[in-house]
């Protein structure tokens, strides 16, 4: 007898490894592994959460019009042309399902998110890597992998795990460059860290061009990532045919509200801006002098560094002993970056911590 058998382009994924939060032995400690706002969530936002309507065996409201109107105020655009999803996640596997199919080529860079190949395989197309540049997006690579079957180009900017960022030229070079009938989605989860001058233009691009969409979460520096937001932005046509596959009812009551007090906590954004642009510079900095030991962060405007070991330590080694000083970092070895470790900026106390307990482990005490 046969059983049936899944399809074998999604037997060819490879599971999406999620940050850990307990140590091996089941301790819990300071977790720098999934890139979450160390400062929790703003006040605004957690009061909407626990405001909103509990009664469990209500549907959200499916249209979430509340919250497209929310976001396209607070960006200048049409509510309509917003989707939204279980997570900005959600909106990017509905970007290869209205774009992509078996037979079809869907680019990203090596080293790029790791949800791309997997929205990719899932509805059975073809991923097509294009080499990085020193671990950042190298636009001609991007280029040169156009083929005619070529149907979607997934960037994150910045980038996670790598946190590199490619500037407003670059990302309209790429766009330039791009045959009309690419879609090109600008997964912009970090855009909020960036300063202002560093717009890498992408939201403008999604407002006048129709072979563009952005993604936005507020699962990162908005603080809620328990509840899975993210939105999206496009054509009216790219979003109609988005919403026919989105999952009927995705985004929770709670969440949206939260999500839309979230929206105008200003203030927390900004502060939480300050925090990460600090913290981030002196970890730099604090790696910049462990250079001796061959240890090197690739440079990040993101809320994380990736730091590779291209010494006489393994990043592996580094990640188990960082583990046993009580931080949880991330290591990648499936994402062919078994040299690297992703560290998410933390609260103060935490990035010290972690700096410390490197230098320790790097000086050889115990
Ligand atoms: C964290 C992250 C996301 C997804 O976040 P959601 O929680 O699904 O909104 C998307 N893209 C990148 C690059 C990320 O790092």
């Amino acid at each position: 007898m046969t059983a049936p058998s899944p399809k074998q382009w999604i037997m060819d994924i490879a599971p999406y490894v999620p940050g850990k939060s307990r140590t091996d032995d089941g301790r819990e400690v300071a977790k720098l592994s999934s890139n979450e706002n160390p400062l929790g969530t703003s006040e605004a936002a957690r009061a909407a959460f626990e405001a909103a309507d509990r009664s469990l065996s209500r549907y959200p409201d499916a249209a979430a019009p509340e919250l497209r109107e929310a976001i396209a105020r607070a960006y200048g655009l049409d509510p309509a042309r917003v989707i939204y999803g279980t997570g900005s996640d959600e909106v990017l596997h509905l970007a290869a399902g209205a774009y992509a199919g078996p037979g079809d080529e869907v680019i990203f860079v090596r080293y790029g998110f790791a949800v791309y190949e997997i929205a990719a395989r899932r509805v059975g197309a073809t991923p097509v890597i294009a080499p990085d540049k020193d671990y950042a997006t190298d636009v001609d690579a991007i280029l040169s992998c156009v083929t005619e079957r070529t149907r979607v180009v997934f960037i994150a900017n910045p980038n996670n795990p790598t946190g590199t960022y490619a500037s407003r030229d670059e990302i309209a070079r790429l766009h330039a460059g791009l045959p009309a009938d690419v879609m090109l989605v600008i997964d912009q989860a970090y855009a909020e860290y960036l300063s202002a001058e560093e717009d890498d233009g992408g939201l403008e691009l999604a407002i006048g061009q129709p072979n563009v969409i952005i993604t936005r979460t507020f699962s990162k520096i908005h603080g809620l990532a328990a509840e899975r937001i993210g939105w999206g932005y496009g054509s009216a046509e790219a979003v109609a045919a988005m919403h026919r596959i989105r999952a009927p009812f995705n985004v929770t009551t709670a969440g949206q509200h939260a999500a839309i007090a979230a929206l105008g906590a200003t203030d927390f954004v900004e502060h939480s801006r300050a925090h990460n642009d600090r913290w981030l510079k002196w970890l730099a900095g604090e790696i910049a002098g462990m250079a001796n030991h061959g240890v090197r962060a690739v440079p990040s405007r993101a809320n994380f560094l990736l730091v590779l070991f291209e010494g006489a330590m393994s990043a592996e080694h580094a990640y188990k002993r960082l583990m046993h000083e009580g931080f949880i970092v991330r290591w990648l070895p499936g994402q062919k970056l078994p040299q690297a470790l992703r560290i998410s900026i933390g609260t103060e106390e935490e990035t010290r911590g972690v700096a410390a307990a490197l230098r320790k482990i790097l000086g050889g005490e115990d």
